[in-house]
């Protein structure tokens, strides 16, 4: 078992770090947010971040956007300067591959290994350690993370060289964002017209219309358990989280000429909700935008 150093503790970093707990590792924790570290228990709570990392074989971020990732590595005072040149770092975070490829190459600068290793499957499936990895590394990289990975995850996929798992990941939420949308709209128009959301759902899942949202993230309040809408829209992923993944799709897609009028309709959507104040709601939550609910 190794020593782990996992900065980055919010709603999904915490559920990852307890895993690796769980697995026996000696998980250091760091986060700005002191209460956030102790919700992992059984961590050791580091008062900085290069304390976390001092001495670790891995170190694991989970930040929100590109410019945590960024100061928290680079820089003068950037964790780079503390981490081991034998040690292999692996973000998390969803950022921009731009990004991400910069703080790889600085950390190469210094002989540090490191991947963009993005995830999928929510809060809940970090609590279940069943998340998905889209990996952007080298192929040695990646076998040194493997078994870290599979205490967290069940499906690792190697998307390709430094900056590829970002890549995959702002494809794979831009559709997400899309689907969240679009079956908030298809549930309230049902409603309207005097469905049962959990009629309607319960149709559409085994109907041509199903997808990951009605099957595990149902939006409508009271349809499913265990999910954000039942607690109103409480944790699990953030708006404003969904709205900075959707703004580097259309970058990624500006970069490369991509057509994306669907991910512009639901960034669009989704920058009105939070210019409404549910920026830190659950994404979700954007069901009450499009019934025009004001609560
Ligand atoms: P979050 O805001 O709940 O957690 C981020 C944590 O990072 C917070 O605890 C914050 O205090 C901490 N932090 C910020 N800057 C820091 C720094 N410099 N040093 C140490 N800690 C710092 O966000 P989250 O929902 O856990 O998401 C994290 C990343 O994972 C985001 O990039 C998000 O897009 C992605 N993601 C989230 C979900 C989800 O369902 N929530 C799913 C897949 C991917």
């Amino acid at each position: 078992m190794a020593k782990v150093a996992f900065i980055g503790v919010g709603n999904m970093g915490a559920p990852m770090a307890r895993n690796l707990v769980k697995a026996g590792h000696e998980v250091h924790v760091f986060d700005i947010v002191a209460t956030n570290m102790q919700s992992v228990q059984g961590a050791h709570m580091a008062e900085q971040a290069q304390f976390a990392v001092a001495g670790a074989p891995f170190v694991i971020s989970m930040l929100p956007e590109s410019r945590h990732v960024q100061s928290l590595y680079l820089g003068e005072k950037g964790l780079l300067a503390h981490i081991a040149p034998t040690a292999l770092v692996i973000d998390c975070s969803t950022i921009s591959a731009q990004a991400s490829r910069e703080v790889a190459h600085a950390a190469a600068d210094r002989g540090i290994a490191m991947m963009d290793a993005p995830v999928s499957g929510g809060t809940n499936g970090a609590a279940a350690g069943t998340l998905t990895f889209m990996v952007g590394a080298q192929e040695e990289h990646l076998a040194r993370a493997r078994p870290l990975l599979e205490q967290m995850g069940k499906n690792i996929f190697h998307a390709g060289a430094p900056g590829a798992g970002q890549a995959a990941k702002l494809a794979n939420n831009m559709l997400l964002g899309i689907m969240m949308a679009g079956t908030c709209e298809a549930l309230a128009l049902g409603v309207a017209n005097g469905l049962d959301p959990k009629v309607l759902s319960d149709i559409m899942k085994q109907s041509s219309g199903g997808n990951w949202v009605l099957e595990r993230y149902n939006p409508w309040p009271g349809v499913a358990q265990g999910v954000p809408a039942a607690n109103h829209y409480a944790g699990g992923f953030g708006v404003d989280l969904m709205l900075k993944d959707l703004g580097l799709a259309t970058e990624a897609a500006m970069a490369s000429k991509s057509v994306t009028t669907l991910g512009e309709v639901a960034r669009n959507l989704f920058a009105l909700h939070s210019r409404l104040g549910h920026g830190k709601l659950d994404f979700s939550s954007i069901l009450k935008t499009i019934q025009n609910h004001t609560d």
